[in-house]
């Protein structure tokens, strides 16, 4: 395709070449991103082809007053208010066109938004929906790129599917700018390794830390072991973790944070004092990486989302050997016992939908944990042995593992038994929901056998479901792992 006079003018004025765009024909979008050595100024060039965005927004108002138009540089499309908000490129050519804006990344990571745009030592973390203008309107044939054109020794960390390591090229998708995500910019290490089956890209940030890149791996390897025994391998086809140490010494991963804006990525926030060998088997990353493989659920759903990875998160790391069953049987209790001991005397429904304001994080993460357990008793009995919750988990994540909508969690519980032949699951997670107190997990740890026996403590007794209770913290295909014996004392 010629290029127009004006698009060879702006790419002289930015001293780069045409942006990538990948397929000629539909609506493209490309961004160029620059920073300065510093990390202090950030400059984006956008280019569309095929279409005109009428609407661009970041994902804060605040970071909007921050954006300077480029349009008097470069003599290109200029940015003006839109009456809707965010922003209204003027002057855009029928074919490609680009404009141009610069941010101010020390304003930006300083003052109140520290939790979206913050400095790590030299480095930055960001929200790209905070620096990436995105059109309100994502045409659904989109092919989008951003390319980084970053100074010598600067790294980009980011979740998105590669194109062009050398020209670090990435394709954005719909979600890419919009859901919650962060990517990093600096000097940090920046490594690929294979851990079952997938590349799995770490960025160490720049912190003191006591642990070691090669203990970073350990801690990988041991959490994808623990999602590969449920999966069979990693079912993300790449995963980012971004590693934020941080002024502590316990627990060694003081947070974690799992997104699939755009690509399947977790930041985790660990304690700098922490030594290589705390970290393997530790359950923030299994947790996060449960998030990763479940269908995305709609925000009320929590008790789903959260509490059936809760339960896996015990589940798996049983499985892989990395805790004793018992050990997963006592953090069960322990989470049980915490759980009914919070929330604010709401429906689980309710308490679920409010959770992000009133924080009962205990009591919706450990209800959706003792529903999960109480389904897979229930249909692992009816069948036999035959079906469990496995299955339903291993369904979701191959119908609905790639991002496309929210789904509702009693739907997926319906189709889970529509397509495994059991029933009751569905039933019991909706008289959950209707209920303001925590599901007795009681009646279903009596027919396992399992009973607590002191502080962080189960005991493992004979018992109707007491197969059951064994085959659940077993590795499948295996005679169980390397703990069972100590389980079973
Ligand atoms: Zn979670």
């Amino acid at each position: 395709m010629p290029r127009r006079p004006w698009l060879l003018c702006l790419a002289a004025l930015l001293g780069a070449g045409a942006p990538a765009l990948a397929r000629p024909g539909g609506p493209e979008l490309a961004y160029e991103v620059r920073v300065d050595p510093a990390l202090s100024r950030l400059e984006v060039r956008v280019c569309c082809a095929g279409w005109r965005p009428r609407r661009l927004l970041l994902e804060d108002e605040g970071a909007l007053a921050l954006l300077e138009p480029l349009a008097a540089a470069t003599g290109e499309a200029s940015l003006r208010p839109h009456a809707e908000g965010g922003l209204e490129p003027v002057g855009l050519g029928p074919g490609r066109a680009c404009v141009a804006y610069a941010l101010d990344l020390e304003r930006l990571s300083g003052g109140r938004r520290t939790r979206e745009a913050q400095r790590v030592g030299q480095d930055l973390l960001v929200r790209p929906g905070l620096v990436l203008l995105r059109p309100a309107l994502w045409p659904a044939n989109l092919e989008a790129t951003v390319r980084f054109d970053l100074p010598p020794g600067l790294e980009a960390a980011v979740p998105w599917p590669c194109l062009d390591r050398a020209r670090r090229l990435y394709r954005l998708d719909a979600f890419a700018l919009r859901l919650d995500a962060r990517i990093a910019l600096g000097r940090f290490a920046l490594w690929t390794s294979m851990h079952h089956g997938r590349p799995v890209r770490l960025a160490l940030l720049d912190q003191p830390c006591a642990f070691t890149r090669a203990g970073l791996e350990r801690w990988v390897l041991a959490a994808t072991g623990a999602v590969a025994t449920l999966y069979g391998g990693l079912p993300p086809p790449e995963v980012l973790v971004l590693v934020r140490p941080a002024p502590a010494r316990a627990p060694p991963v003081l947070f974690g944070q799992a997104s699939r804006a755009g690509g399947e990525m977790v930041q985790a926030l660990l304690a700098a004092a922490a030594p290589d060998e705390a970290l393997p088997g530790e359950w923030v990353l299994v947790h996060e990486l449960l998030h990763l493989c479940t269908p995305w659920t709609v925000a009320e759903d929590a008790w789903f989302q959260e509490g059936f990875v809760t339960y896996y998160q015990e589940v798996l790391r049983a499985r892989a050997g990395l805790i004793s069953a018992g050990a997963a049987w006592a953090n069960l209790l322990d989470g049980f016992r915490r759980g009914a001991g919070a929330g604010t005397g709401r429906v689980l429904g309710e308490e679920s939908r409010l959770m992000a304001r009133t924080h009962a994080y205990w009591r919706v993460y450990w209800s959706g944990a003792a529903l999960a357990l109480a389904i897979d008793a229930q249909w692992r009995k009816q069948s036999g042995g035959r079906v469990g919750l496995d299955d339903a988990m291993r369904l979701w994540n191959r119908r609905h593992g790639r991002l496309t909508r929210p789904h509702r969690a009693l739907d997926l519980l319906a189709e889970a038994e529509r397509e495994l032949g059991v029933t009751g699951g569905t039933q019991a997670a909706a008289a959950a929901l209707a209920a303001d107190a925590f599901p007795d997990p009681g009646p279903v740890l009596a027919w396992l056998g399992v009973v607590p026996s002191g502080p962080h403590r189960a005991s493992l007794v004979p018992a109707p479901g007491a197969a059951v209770r064994d085959a659940i913290m077993r590795a499948p295909g295996g005679s169980g792992n390397r703990y069972e014996q100590d389980a079973n004392r």
